[in-house]
């Protein structure tokens, strides 16, 4: 590859891995399958040691984990929560093994671990007592989660000797909580988590530790963070130590004296993966002297003594019934899989999306087809290929319709696309898709109202468009089905409590085309409100720099339409906020504020503004905030029991200023 499109292409895998750890780090709900961010970022680390100018320090091959939540308390880990390098066969693991043979020589064991597919935590005990617990977090610094880690039964609040010391381990859900958690979630029309990594994470990082508590998590602890002091010398030594203080480990580890043994170890794991009750994804392999793991090292991002071996997505066969066709929010009509109801990575699939007309030809898919389904990365369900040499003859080929199974209009093929779109605005099936789209999350955000509630409402004809969301009645709700008392004053209250949502929220879950909600959130704040935003003509919107021709076109398109017009009347009659709540743009040299363009970090309690109010000022007045203290900060605002963040900023002689005199300057 030329140096040109390797730039090219490193950029744009750095900044889909990004997007990819930002959704499954933080927002706990990955778009893509482990297995394809695994491969993204071979390619990335390929190209990056092909062309190791175009390796920069915050590219995803050197970092770990994700961003931390601004909602929880930040925690800087003592000693770094690293991430693990990857093996994926046979082959890697050999050449893992001939490196570290290389650096400390023959006389060496392993110990090999399951993989458990949770979070990794660590928790700090002082004097024998929980102090803290916390998420991995970007690997340097956490999120504080004591209060949700100390719902889990099986991490002891008090340890056998009154000993300071931080350990570290895995959280998950097991396999039968997670299934009942998902069957809920289900019944109540809410989005069922992706897999039993992602629940256990969303359910440490909740502010309500009651959610965390209902919620069956359980812990393996794996390592102790600061064995410095203690006489332990190797891996195996510490997971003795570790159940000797009370801790709960995991029982199937092995030390192996070479890789031959390894080798066996996860062949044998491999089989007996689906008889555990907790989802593992693979097998952790450790050099077991410590001396020799410090010998060995660790890279920026992963230790060089571990590696974690992965196990390929599982793959069943079964058959493929029908084929059915779903018109989704913007008229692409997509056809679905209906297939035997088959066990493959832990659950139950009965459908798989086939995306578009064009992969049932490549694979050449018919009704009444063996098919191979897997789930790669254990989430979404997909169609691998047919397997012909089954075929009996009485297989039907599926033809895509020329017209909308909802509404009938003729379907077209737009240029340069592969899907089959109805563009009749008025079809039933893209207004309801809207809708669902609107209440959801990175839109209005109305808990309660999922998919099945949603298309209730729509058969009922209680709601027709968005405005008619703010009309329900108490006594229309309690009619519907699975709906009692309780849950539709929640209903109710969460759809009260949406109409104050800044504008950013509506504007994306108005669904105008090609409006995401990064351009949702820069078009509230350049227009401030929809009024102003309805006007605005081409030429305004392309002056910004985010917004291009297609978009603009969209959005002036879409204000110009009267129905649109006349619903604005209708959500402002209602009481729907349409104004930008958030932080102002301005140029930073024109705001006349001691914030200015300088960098702030918060620490400790804020008793009268909280931290996220005084965050979203002091960014309002053209400051900066960060999470951590360094060279480059130039104020820290210290509240009540500030801790190490302070001592930093002490060290570094950073200007310090309490609450009060935040307030006083805000005020100014
Ligand atoms: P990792 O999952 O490959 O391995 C490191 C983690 O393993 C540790 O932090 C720890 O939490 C865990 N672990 C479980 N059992 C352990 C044991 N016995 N000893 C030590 N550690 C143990 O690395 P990661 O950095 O946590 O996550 C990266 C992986 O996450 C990627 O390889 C990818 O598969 C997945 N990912 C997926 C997406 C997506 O969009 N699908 C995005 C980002 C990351």
């Amino acid at each position: 590859m030329e140096w040109n499109s390797a730039e090219k292409r490193v950029k744009e895998l750095q900044d889909l891995l990004n997007k990819y750890n930002y959704e499954y780090h933080v927002l706990d709900k990955p778009s893509v399958t482990d297995a394809e961010y695994d491969q993204l970022l071979r390619e990335l680390i390929k190209l990056e040691e092909e062309y190791p100018s175009l390796k920069s320090a915050d590219s995803p091959s050197q970092r770990v984990g994700g961003a931390v939540l601004d909602s929880f308390e930040k925690v800087q880990h003592r000693t770094s929560m690293l991430s693990l390098g990857n093996a994926f066969n046979e082959e890697d693991l050999r050449d893992f093994d001939r490196k570290v043979r290389q650096a400390v020589g023959e006389e060496f064991s392993y110990v090999c671990e399951l993989k458990i597919d949770g979070l990794a935590v660590s928790l700090r005990y002082e004097n024998g007592l929980l102090a803290q617990g916390a998420t991995r977090g970007d690997g340097t610094i956490g999120e504080d989660i004591t209060k949700n880690l100390k719902t889990i039964r099986s991490i002891p609040l008090k340890i056998s000797e009154p000993l300071s010391i931080e350990v570290r381990g895995e959280a998950f859900m097991p396999k039968g909580s997670f299934g009942a958690l998902n069957k809920v979630k289900e019944e109540k029309g809410e989005e069922p988590f992706a897999n039993p990594r992602n629940a256990a994470a969303g359910s440490l990082r909740q502010l309500d530790p009651k959610i965390a508590a209902s919620r069956n998590l359980d812990i393996f602890l794996y390592a102790i963070a600061d064995v410095g002091d203690t006489e332990i010398e190797s891996h195996s030594e510490g997971l003795d130590r570790l159940e000797e203080l009370g801790f709960k480990t995991n029982k199937e580890r092995k030390r192996c004296e070479n890789i031959e043994e390894v080798i066996q170890y996860v062949e044998e794991w491999t089989t007996r993966r689906p008889d555990l009750s907790y989802d593992i994804d693979g097998i952790v392999i450790k050099v077991d002297s410590l001396d020799q793991q410090e010998e060995l090292g660790t890279t920026a991002k992963s230790p060089r003594w571990a590696i974690a071996y992965k196990f390929p997505a599982e793959e069943v066969v079964t058959v493929l019934r029908d084929i059915e066709l779903s018109v989704g929010r913007t008229g692409v009509v997509t056809p679905t899989a209906i297939l035997d109801p088959v066990r493959v990575a832990g659950t139950t699939v009965q459908r798989a999306s086939l995306h578009n007309e064009d992969l049932i030809r490549e694979k050449d898919i018919k009704i009444g087809d063996h098919v191979v389904i897997k789930k790669a990365g254990d989430i979404i369900p997909e169609v691998v290929n047919v397997l012909e040499d089954r075929r009996t003859g009485e297989e039907q080929e599926f033809l895509m319709p020329s017209h909308c199974p909802e509404c009938e209009s003729e379907l077209v093929r737009l240029e340069g696309e592969v899907a089959l779109r109805c563009i009749n605005p008025k079809c039933p099936a893209q207004i309801r898709e809207g809708l669902i789209h609107f209440v959801s999350r990175n839109a209005m955000n109305i808990d309660g109202l999922g998919e099945k509630v949603i298309s209730q409402l729509f058969r009922e004809k209680l709601i027709v468009d968005v405005a008619d969301l703010y009309k329900l009645k108490k006594e229309q709700l309690l009619e519907l089905e699975r709906m009692g008392e309780k849950s539709v004053d929640n209903l109710l209250e969460a759809i009260e409590k949406s109409k104050q949502n800044s504008l950013e929220k509506l504007l994306f879950g108005l669904g105008i085309r090609h409006v995401g909600a990064k351009a949702a959130k820069t078009l509230a704040q350049q227009f401030n409100t929809i009024d102003k935003l309805a006007k605005a003509t081409k030429e305004e919107l392309t002056a910004i720099n985010e917004i291009g021709d297609k978009m603009a076109d969209a959005v002036v398109a879409y204000f110009e339409n009267e129905e649109v017009q006349e619903l604005l009347i209708e959500l402002k009659q209602v009481g729907v906020n349409l104004e930008y709540k958030g932080p102002k743009l301005v140029a930073v040299d024109e705001i006349d504020s001691y914030f200015a363009g300088k960098t702030v970090v918060l620490t400790g309690k804020m008793e009268q503004l909280g931290r996220n109010e005084a965050k979203e000022k002091i960014e309002a007045s053209g400051g900066k905030v960060t999470g951590s203290v360094s060279k480059k900060t130039d104020l820290v605002i210290a509240g009540e029991d500030a801790g190490s963040k302070l001592t930093k900023a002490q060290q570094l002689e950073i200007e310090v200023w309490d609450e009060a005199k935040l307030l006083e300057e805000l005020n100014r």
